[in-house]
Order: C-alpha cells, then structure tokens, then sequence
C-alpha cells in the first residue's frame, strides 16, 4: 500500500526553510522569491522526502542495502529543496544524490541541535573581557621573542580525530595568542579564582556536550563551542576560536595519549 504525504504545518515549514538558511541545499537558489511589483514574499520551495515515500521499482532497487526511515514523513526525512530540484531529485534518482541529501540533512539537524544548546549553557563574564583584548591584539605587532610558545602539548591534543586545516588553525591560534590569554587568565585569578576557574569548566562542559553529539567529528566539536562562545557574547567569531582553541589545551575531549 502507498504511504501516504503528510501536510506539514507552518511551524514545520518555518523548521525546514530556517535549516536551510534560505537557500535550495543542492542549487543552492534562493527558497522565497517576490514577483516583480509585489509587495510579499512568497514560498520558493517544496518540501521533498530523502528516502522516497514510495519507491518505484528503479528507486527501491538501488535502494537496496539502505534501511527506509522508521517515520518516512519524519521531519528527520524531509528538506526544503527548489521546485527544479525537487523534481530533478525525485525523477532522475541517483543513490549518490541520496547519501549526498541525507549527510547535508544530518548537518542541518546538528546545526540545529548545536543552536539549541547555546542558551542553556552559562558563560562567566569574564569572557567578554578576554574576547576584546584577542580582538584588540595584533600578533603582527609580537616582535618580542621571548613571547614564543612552545607547540607541544597542542601537537599532542590534537593528534587525532582532527582535520589537517582544524589543526593548522588552532595551532596558529596558539602560537599568536596563547601566552597573552594565558598571562590574562593569571591576572584574573588574581583578582577572582572561582571565576576564571568556573570559566575553564563551563568551556570544558560545552566542549563535552558537543562531543556527545558529534562523536566522529572534532572539527565540528570545535567550531560548535567557538559559535556558542560568539553568539552567547555577541562578540566575533574570529576572537571567539582563537578563545576555544585557547582552551583545548586543557579539554578532556583532546586526548593526550591515545592508546
Ligand atoms: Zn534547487
């Protein structure tokens, strides 16, 4: 028997159009369009299942191998996709396209679960103050060598699970700001110790919690913390990584010696 489409409701449909930023995922076209001398918006995409609702033969044998959903109308297995691709999708079914669909859904639907999390985790204010010093350095103007930081045990966090440009750019990060952070940190200590020790934990925590998401994915790991870290301040992305690359000096995620 036919599975049956399901209508989804406007609360769903604001769900898959924000996933996608506004922007068909596979042309890349914009979703809403306004018709010239028209005053509104209107709806540029239609909802498209992954897994097809209801396989045609061709569809279901090159299928075979890859379990269906458990909830076919799941909005787990649906994404807003322009009018041309959709019908290109559905009508010229290619298993790539599939599993090349289904990993950008799944990074919508970590994306999304990412941004959740972002207002539940608390910051110490005292990051506000170490984000507008990161942004008010120039490295450019380190011409004192005495500053230079030895590598080491950055190497040795990052050994696995990261990509070669991740590793590069954290460890540029610790080379340009890590003993400015670091000497920093020790004044605020001086002047609070919780503070600055509950800050290294709450970094920790998110760090953590995004590990528990993205197992398989430490570039994300990161990049998640360092946009938690941007939007909960309102201050730059740039700063915010050099600050969480900062920090995964001392982050359980990054194994020392992996055995
Ligand atoms: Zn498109």
């Amino acid at each position: 028997m036919a599975a049956k489409r399901e209508k989804y409701s406007d609360e769903e449909h604001s769900i898959l159009y924000a996933e996608t930023g506004g922007i068909c995922p596979l042309g890349k076209e914009s979703l809403l369009f306004t018709k010239a001398g028209a005053r509104k918006p209107q709806k540029g995409y239609e909802v498209a299942h992954i897994y097809p609702l209801n396989p045609t033969a061709a569809q279901a044998a090159a299928l075979a191998g890859y379990p269906p959903p458990t909830d076919i109308n799941g909005l787990s297995n649906v994404i807003a996709l322009c009018p041309n691709c959709h019908t290109k999708y559905d009508k010229q079914f290619q298993v790539d396209e599939y599993l090349a669909l289904k990993e950008i859904k799944h990074g919508f639907l970590s994306d999304a679960k990412a941004r959740q999390n972002i207002s539940r985790f608390a910051l110490e204010k005292e990051v506000y103050e170490i984000l507008d010093l990161i942004s008010a350095h120039d490295p450019a103007d380190d011409s004192d060598t005495t500053l230079s930081f030895d590598l080491t045990t950055v190497e040795q966090k990052l050994k696995t699970g990261m990509s070669p440009l991740q590793k590069r750019e954290i460890k540029a990060n610790a080379v340009d700001y890590y003993i400015r952070i670091r000497d920093h940190l020790k004044q605020l200590e001086q002047q609070d110790q919780f503070a600055v020790l509950l800050l290294q934990r709450q970094v920790n925590t998110y760090y953590i919690a995004m590990q528990q998401d993205q197992p398989e994915n430490k570039d994300l790991v990161f990049n998640y913390v360092a946009q938690w870290i941007s939007e909960k301040t309102n201050k730059s992305l740039l700063a915010s990584k050099i600050l969480a690359s900062f920090f995964v000096q001392n982050c359980e995620i990054f194994s020392v010696d992996p055995l």
